[in-house]
């Protein structure tokens, strides 16, 4: 399980921009993606080789709105979540009477709080930490969240109060990792029983706490699969018919958890925004993915169109993913969808030798040469494998950083194609020689 870290603080104190820095580019996507909480983001960092889940409570309601409905409404519930937090105060305008009101609020949970005094670039550290010593929360940290400054010592320090599960991770069954996500309801627990069987979904009911993680072997048509799942896996075998909040957490704990994503859309009520943010978690992370739309039996032909329309309007970025029409309570297509699971983790960890990535790379300049920059061509060389799940494309050549997006894309796809990379993102990345 990854440590959950929640920003909070008042509003203007640099918690997004910390929550960007933490995060990085990369994970941009998700704090800009509509639809799943307004007054949360969420996306995963890095410290040293230890990742963890970063809740932002960024957008934290309008400065004005009293501070006890700030509190109560963001930061307790972000703090609910959190293993650990980081209590972001602002080093330029120094102590307010509502960060003392907020330390108040948190010291009543027995949550470890970090302060992180920002914008305390261009002062003596023990001077910008100083007057917060009155909060009694620990050493304060001075940081920049806009340079970047004071950040690794910062989540050393935040991540100690974590403690690091070794050996967790020793994890010696076989088998490609599946992790079913999708908003509640959709049919999770029933495509899953269906893998299963229900003796297996028993099996898998032992006590443990919400956060516990799931992992169910499982095999089918000669092959080794380890089902990824939170507690809410177990969840239908006690409550009938009780929906489940949407967790974020929890699918980003199983989304780094999987190997490969199957993102489940509930066919009878088309696309959501929600559908479409999840989906973006999972790319995000790096994640192969096989899109199936449940609930297909009994749909009317109107409704079948109307869901493939959405489909390609909401989720345009998912083109390159393998789509199934399945039926989970019927059974229907539930085995194609597993077999496809299977070609995007093939393609998720294909080899591509440099000399064919350079010839794939020639051709596609030879049919559309790249544009001109700043009146040079762009030159692009060679390229070779960088990694693999998901394949990373190293592009060599002259001015590359100037290769402008559409001509990515084109790359992208021309690599999609001729290596056919189904089902899993590809990064491209450009070096240039001068
Ligand atoms: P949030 O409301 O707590 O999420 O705050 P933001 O991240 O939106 O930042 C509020 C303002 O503070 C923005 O104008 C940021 O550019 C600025 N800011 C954030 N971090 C720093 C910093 O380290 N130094 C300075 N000088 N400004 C910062
Ligand atoms: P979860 O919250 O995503 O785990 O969803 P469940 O598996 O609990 O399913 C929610 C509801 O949808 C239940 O009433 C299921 O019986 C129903 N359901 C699941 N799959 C299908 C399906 O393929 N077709 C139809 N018609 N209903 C389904």
């Amino acid at each position: 399980m990854l440590p959950v870290v929640a920003l909070l603080g008042r509003p203007n104190v640099g918690k997004s921009t910390l929550f960007n820095q933490l995060t990085g580019t990369r994970d941009a996507l998700v704090a800009d993606t509509p639809g799943l909480t307004r007054d949360r983001h969420y996306g995963i960092g890095r410290s040293g080789d230890r990742p963890f889940i970063v809740i932002d409570t960024g957008g934290m309601g309008e400065a004005e709105a009293p501070v006890e409905s700030l509190m109560e409404q963001q930061s307790l519930r972000a703090l609910e979540e959190a293993d650990v937090a980081i209590f972001v105060v602002d080093g330029r305008q120094g102590l307010t009477p509502a960060d003392e009101e907020l330390a108040r609020a948190f010291r009543r949970q027995n949550k470890p709080v970090v302060v992180a005094v920002n914008k305390a670039e261009g002062q003596a550290r023990d001077a910008a930490v100083a007057e917060f010593h009155a909060l009694a929360m620990g050493q304060p940290r001075a940081i920049s969240a806009s340079l970047g400054r004071g950040i690794v010592p910062l989540m050393e320090e935040v991540l100690s109060h974590v403690p690091s599960r070794e050996g967790e991770d020793d994890w010696h069954e076989d088998g490609i990792r599946v992790a079913v996500i999708g908003r509640p309801n959709v049919g999770k627990s029933t495509l899953i029983n269906r893998w299963l069987g229900e003796e297996r979904m028993v099996a898998a009911d032992e006590p443990g706490t919400t956060r516990d993680a799931v992992r169910v072997p499982f095999r089918r048509d000669g092959r080794d699969y380890v089902l990824v799942d939170t507690a809410g896996v177990r969840r239908r075998a006690r409550v009938e018919e009780y929906i489940e909040k949407l967790s974020v957490v929890k699918t980003l704990q199983a989304i780094e958890d999987a190997h490969v994503v199957v993102a489940l859309v509930d066919g009878s009520e088309g696309v959501t925004d929600q559908d479409a943010s999840l989906m973006g978690l999972a790319l995000e992370a790096g994640r192969a993915v096989v899109v199936a739309i449940n609930k297909w039996d009994g749909l009317s032909p109107d409704r079948r169109e109307r869901t493939r329309t959405e489909m390609d309007l909401k989720l345009p970025f998912m083109t390159f993913a393998p789509h199934h029409h399945i039926s989970a309570k019927h059974g229907t297509g539930v085995g194609e969808l597993l077999a496809s699971v299977d070609t995007v983790w093939e393609a998720a960890n294909r080899d591509m030798p440099t000399s064919e990535l350079t010839r794939a790379l020639e051709d596609a300049v030879s049919r559309h040469a790249p544009p001109v920059a700043r009146g040079h061509r762009i030159k692009l060389r060679y390229a070779h494998q960088g990694g693999k799940n998901p394949p990373v494309i190293v592009v060599h050549g002259n001015q590359t950083e100037r290769t402008p997006k559409a001509y990515r894309r084109y790359l992208e796809n021309y690599f999609r194609q001729t290596f056919s990379l189904q089902g899993t993102p590809i990064r491209i990345e450009f070096k240039s020689s001068d």
